[in-house]
């Protein structure tokens, strides 16, 4: 239900003014409150189970750790992820890149198949403002038509008791969110001395808590729907996703139309829509979903429960607004698997692939091998020659590791590596260290300007990896 202003009259065909602008802004721009009646019904029990396993995974996944480790964490400011346990530092951006790229495209996959099935039963956004937030509101003012007279009202004591009572519980709420928020980003470890040690030790941490609960409750008592139908760069790119194929929420306007009020009695001349207009009452964006599909539509299924409840009133059969294909709808068809979708199955099955490979031969230690630039080789006695290097270890691990380094690939004790200053380089859990050395090679070994070599990372005896790199010697044979 949405209030409209008495100026709002649309310029256009009554039947398209709908396309002039969205649902939520009037024709001078100003917003147009939505006041959705509670729906009830078999999709909104459902969805209120799965918002329940949601809250349930969404609040408990900080806590649970995995070697250690937190199962997810996305520390952007540091730029460290870690999925499913497996820590991603800058030097696995790539396989980062190709996770995003999957997910981009099993995005795109899914809402040409589904619609917006994600936005409507999975979307955090949609989770936390239908299934908490409004909840909230229902319990403390009342349906849509009590809020909508509460806001009308004037200023009494009543009314200054419940508004404070909503925003105290919204704050509250969106603090709560925006702490456990905060810990998939830094982690509760890091969350737990932020609120547990004094303020000045974590002042940044601290504000982010306060901005974070400030955005919550900004976008859930005041913005709203708006997220999803002005800032939401999915809900924008649906125009694109999804062809006359893809399942929605839609009106049935073969069965529908023409609509006409419910006379008890009457001969049924018209379709089978009362214009009753409890479809649009419960819709959270407040758009008419007999006006086909739109953009604002973010697939909640309010509208199926609202429409059933009248079909089961007036004694005629449910699915009048259901989920179907603008297709299904049209001509009769059921919902198909096109040949774009098989397309980006093919796509996804590859990706998916290279990235379970690329995820399964990542190494847990891993290093890169330089040689010292603007140096050539360096005579070693009479009989040999040294080349001087840098080694950058990375250690994905969480323990410390002592790294020694063997060289490889030449004949057994023919050459051998001269660590600067140590006799191996430490490197601490989930950091990087870097080291000196130099490998020193016989002159006879040595045929040409550039010989190949190996250098084996060792823990104690335990081989990690192997590195590869080149010794260079005289332009001419000694
Ligand atoms: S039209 Fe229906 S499914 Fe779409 S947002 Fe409104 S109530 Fe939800
Ligand atoms: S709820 Fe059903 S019957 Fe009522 S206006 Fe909407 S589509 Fe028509």
């Amino acid at each position: 239900m949405i209030e409209t202003k008495p100026n709002d009259m649309n310029d256009t065909d009554p039947a398209e003014s709908f396309r002039d602008r969205i649902a939520t802004v009037d024709a001078k721009g100003r917003r147009n409150w939505v006041y959705a009646q509670k729906p009830k019904g078999r999709f909104y029990n459902i969805r209120t189970w799965v918002s329940w396993g949601f809250f349930i995974l969404f609040f408990s996944l900080p806590f649970i750790k995995l070697n250690g480790r937190p199962l997810f964490l996305f520390n952007i400011p540091e730029a460290k992820f870690i999925i499913f346990g497996k820590i991603f530092w800058p030097q696995d951006f790539f396989i980062f890149g190709i996770t995003m790229v999957t997910f981009i495209i099993f995005i795109v996959l899914f809402t040409a198949a589904f619609g917006r099935l994600f936005c409507g039963w999975v979307c955090p956004q949609t989770i936390f403002m239908e299934m908490l937030f409004r909840k909230v509101e229902y319990a403390i003012e009342g349906d849509a038509a009590k809020q909508k007279l509460l806001n009308k009202s004037p200023w009494t004591g009543e009314k200054i008791r419940k508004k404070v009572i909503k925003h105290l519980a919204f704050f509250m709420l969106a603090f709560i969110i925006a702490n456990y928020f905060l810990s998939y980003i830094i982690g509760v470890d890091e969350l737990k001395k932020i609120i547990t040690e004094p303020v000045s030790e974590h002042f940044v941490g601290f504000m982010a808590i306060i901005i974070f609960s400030g955005i919550f409750y900004g976008v859930y008592a005041y913005f709203r729907e708006q997220a999803c139908t002005v800032v939401c760069p999915y809900g924008r790119l649906q125009s694109v996703l999804l062809d006359r194929n893809s399942m929605i929420v839609a009106y049935d306007y073969k069965r529908g139309e023409p609509r006409e009020k419910y006379k008890k009695e009457a001969e049924i001349k018209a379709g089978d829509c009362i214009d009753c207009f409890q479809c649009v009452k419960v819709c959270p964006t407040g758009i008419d979903i007999r006006n086909g599909t739109q953009m604002e539509c973010v697939g909640c299924t309010a509208c199926i429960d609202a429409c059933d409840k009248m079909m089961d009133g007036v004694g005629r059969p449910r699915g009048l607004v259901r989920y179907a294909s603008e297709n299904g709808i049209s001509e009769g068809k059921k919902l198909s698997y096109t040949a774009r979708m098989k397309f980006y199955t093919a796509l996804l099955v590859l990706l998916v692939g290279l990235l379970s490979f690329l995820l399964i031969s990542r190494k847990d230690i891993d290093g890169t091998v330089i040689r010292t630039t603007g140096m050539l080789y360096q005579e070693r006695g009479n009989d040999s020659l040294s080349n001087l290097y840098t080694i950058k270890i990375i250690n994905k691990t969480i323990k410390d590791i002592p790294v020694n380094l063997r060289l490889e690939g030449i004949e057994a004790d023919a050459g051998k590596i001269e660590l600067v200053g140590t006799n191996n380089i430490l490197v601490k859990q989930e950091d990087q260290a870097s080291g000196s050395f130099f490998i020193i090679l016989p002159k006879n070994l040595i045929n040409k300007r550039k010989t190949k070599l190996q250098i084996g990372l060792y823990e104690g005896d335990k081989k990690i990896t192997t590195l590869n790199t080149n010794f260079m010697g005289p332009f001419s044979r000694l």
